[in-house]
C-alpha cells in the first residue's frame, strides 16, 4: 500500500498494520516520521533496516496521551511536567527515564527515552487507534534530507514501507527540540520549539554538552540532514562573486539573487517560521537541479532560526 489520504479507513488500516509489526509513514507537525510499534523490536529493526539508520542512534517516541506516557517512561521529575504542560502536545521531545518493556534497540541501550506528544491530528489519530506507542524517526534515508511531503517519502522509502498517509506539507517544517533534565538541563538538539520559550519556562539549558552527554544525541552529528549537492553557507548571496554563482543555485532568506542557476526564497517577509516550513521542502527541489553546489544564506540565530541554522550547518559539513 503506497501513499494513501488519511481516511477514517486508511488510519484504521494503518493502525491495524502497525499491531502486526508495520512500519507506516505519517506526518507530524515536525516532518514525516516512519512509525513502529515501540514495544516491538522486530518492528523497530525494520525501522532501522529501512533508514539504513546506525543502532547507535536512538529513536523518538510518540505517545498520544498521559497513560502511553507513563508505559513508556519512569520516575518523571517536576521539571519535566513543567514542559508538558507547557509544550505538548507539540513539537518537543523529552529525554526520560526508559521503564524495562522498551526494547533496548529503541534506545540505542541508554537506559532513557526520547519521549514525544505530537499535535498533529492525523499522528495522533493514528497513535491512538495503534493504542501503541510509536517509534519514528523521520522518514528519509539516514543522513539525508527530512521529508516535509508525501511526495519525499515516497520519492525516497516508496515500497519499502507498508503505508504512506499523506497529510499535506508539514507545518513546521523542522525536527522537534530534544531536551535532556538530568542530572541538569540540557539542550540536545535546536528544533521547532525556540530555546527562548524552554527557557521561559524552566530556565537556563546548558548548551554544551558533556562527553558522556554527546554520543546521547547523534541527531547531532555533525554530517546530516544532507543533500546529494555539496551546500555551503555564506552571509550574502549578493555578496557572492558572479564566477562562483556559475552552476551554483540559491537558497535565499528573503530575496533572489542574479546569476545563479536557480534560486529559492525562504521568506521574502523575513518570518522565520515560515523559512523553516519551506526549508526542507526547497532543499529536495534544489538537490534534484543537478547544480555544483547550493548556496545557503544565513539566518538570525534568534527562535526557530537557530533550528534552520542547525540543519544547514551539518548539511553542508563533509
Ligand atoms: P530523529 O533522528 O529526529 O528521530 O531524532 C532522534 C534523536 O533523538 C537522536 O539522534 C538523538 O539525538 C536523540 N535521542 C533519542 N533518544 C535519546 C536518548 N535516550 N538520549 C539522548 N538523546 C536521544
Ligand atoms: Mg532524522
Amino acid at each position: 500500500m503506497p501513499v494513501v489520504p488519511a481516511t477514517t479507513e486508511s488510519l484504521d488500516r494503518a493502525a491495524a498494520l502497525l499491531r502486526g509489526g508495520g512500519v507506516v509513514a505519517f506526518p507530524t507537525e515536525t516532518v514525516y516520521g516512519l512509525g513502529a510499534n515501540a514495544f516491538d523490536a522486530r518492528a523497530v529493526a525494520r525501522v532501522f533496516e529501512i533508514k539504513a539508520r546506525p543502532a547507535f542512534d536512538p529513536l523518538i517516541v510518540h505517545v498520544s496521551d498521559d497513560a502511553m506516557l507513563e508505559r513508556v517512561a519512569d520516575d518523571i521529575p517536576a521539571t519535566a511536567r513543567t514542559l508538558i504542560r507547557a509544550f505538548w502536545p507539540g513539537p518537543l521531545t523529552i529525554v526520560l527515564n526508559k521503564r524495562a518493556d522498551i526494547p533496548d534497540l529503541v534506545t540505542a541501550g541508554l537506559p532513557t527515552v526520547a519521549v514525544r506528544m505530537p499535535a498533529h491530528p492525523i499522528a495522533r489519530a493514528l497513535i491512538e487507534r495503534a493504542a501503541t506507542p510509536l517509534a519514528a524517526p523521520s522518514a528519509n534515508p539516514f543522513g539525508y534530507l527530512s521529508p516535509t511531503q508525501a511526495a519525499h517519502v515516497e520519492r525516497m522509502l516508496d515500497d519499502r514501507v507498508d503505508c504512506i498517509i499523506d497529510g499535506g506539507p508539514t507545518e513546521h517544517g523542522v525536527e522537534s527540540t530534544i531536551v535532556m533534565l538530568e542530572p541538569r538541563p540540557a539542550l540536545l538538539r535546536p528544533g521547532a520549539i525556540p530555546i527562548e520559550a524552554i527557557e521561559a519556562s524552566i530556565g537556563p539549558l546548558a548548551r554544551e554538552l558533556s562527553d558522556e552527554a554527546r554520543p546521547l544525541a547523534p541527531g547531532r552529528l555533525s554530517q546530516h540532514y544532507a543533500p546529494h549537492t555539496p551546500i555551503r553557507i555564506v552571509n550574502h548571496a549578493a555578496r557572492v562573486p558572479e564566477s562562483e554563482r556559475n552552476g551554483a543555485v540559491l537558497l535565499a532568506f528573503r530575496t533572489p539573487v542574479a546569476g545563479y542557476l536557480d534560486a529559492r526564497v525562504l521568506s521574502a517577509a523575513g518570518n522565520l517560521r515560515e523559512a523553516a516550513a519551506h526549508l526542507f521542502e526547497y532543499l529536495h527541489e534544489l538537490d534534484a537541479l543537478g547544480a555544483v553546489r547550493i548556496d545557503a544564506e544565513r539566518l538570525p540565530m534568534k527562535g526557530v532560526g537557530v533550528a534552520i541554522m542547525d540543519r544547514l550547518q551539518r548539511a553542508g559539513s563533509r
